[in-house]
């Protein structure tokens, strides 16, 4: 069972981890009024579907020149504008067949200053019982084709959930994503959030690609996609709640 990127971001919130602030909106006005409240100077338009590869993403019945399912704007006209085309619409990725998926929900993001996208995810190794983690400095692309093209640069390493986090965990992230000094130690503060996080909720993955490094030297989750195992769901009824409202689209 998955969860829109704004649910994610919403629950790894209330861990500590740094997300950019936002709005989910389903209809025009919703999205001009979140462009409103944040008040930015750049804002992102993200389409909610179930399927990653948004940004690469076309809308059907827009010509080819158009711009995928995440758009970065400096206006508020310009997010209605963007809001105007994109709510209804049909949105196909690499992830979501030829069919589409349509869009009825928009998530309205403050924009990021990116220095680097970094890729880090979480996930129960079924065989061990251990959380695998795998991290990568070629964020935001597919980890699949990463995988394809430079093995090398996927790190994984595994936690046992009998003892948890240890700092060597940490050393290893940093060194893996290349992150050094005040950088490290917010890596370090992140991967005890993402942990907490994981094993609190029963997740069965969390893939954050990308998470960033901003301009003026943090780490940020820019997108999270979380899934859950369907038996972790009856001890976690605000999830259900969840579901039942993110299902139909
Ligand atoms: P998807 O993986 O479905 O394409 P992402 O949320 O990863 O969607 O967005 C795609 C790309 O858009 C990211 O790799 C990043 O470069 C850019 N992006 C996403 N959110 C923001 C943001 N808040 N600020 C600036 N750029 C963003
Ligand atoms: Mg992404």
């Amino acid at each position: 069972m998955n969860i829109h990127e704004h649910q994610a971001k919403a629950v790894l919130a209330e861990f500590g981890v740094a997300v950019p602030r936002g709005y989910a909106a389903f209809t025009v006005d919703e999205a001009v009024e979140a462009a409103k409240k944040l008040g930015t100077p750049v804002f992102v338009v993200k389409s909610q579907i179930h399927a990653g590869g948004r940004g690469k993403g076309r809308f059907e019945g827009l010509g080819p020149d158009a711009k995928g399912g995440v758009r970065v704007v400096k206006t508020v006209d310009e997010v209605k504008a963007n809001a105007e085309e994109m709510l209804g619409r049909v949105l196909v990725t690499h992830q979501t067949g030829e069919k589409g998926k349509q869009v009825n929900r928009l998530y309205i993001e403050e924009g990021a200053a990116i220095a680097r996208e970094l890729y880090l995810s979480l996930l129960v190794d079924r065989e061990t019982s251990r959380v695998s983690v795998v991290a990568s400095t070629e964020g935001g692309m597919d980890i699949e084709e990463v995988a394809h093209a430079t093995p090398e640069k996927i790190i994984t390493f595994s936690i046992d959930p009998a003892t948890g986090v240890f700092p060597h965990h940490a050393r290893h992230l940093a060194s893996a994503l290349n992150l050094k000094g005040a950088l490290a130690k917010e890596a370090a503060v992140l991967l005890g959030q993402l942990y907490e996080a994981f094993m609190a909720k029963d997740m069965a993955m969390l893939e954050i690609n990308p998470l960033i490094v901003t301009e003026d030297e943090h780490l940020r989750v820019l997108d999270a996609k979380v899934s859950f195992d369907s038996n972790a769901l009856y001890r976690h009824p605000e999830i259900v709640e969840l579901r039942d409202t993110s299902e139909e689209d």
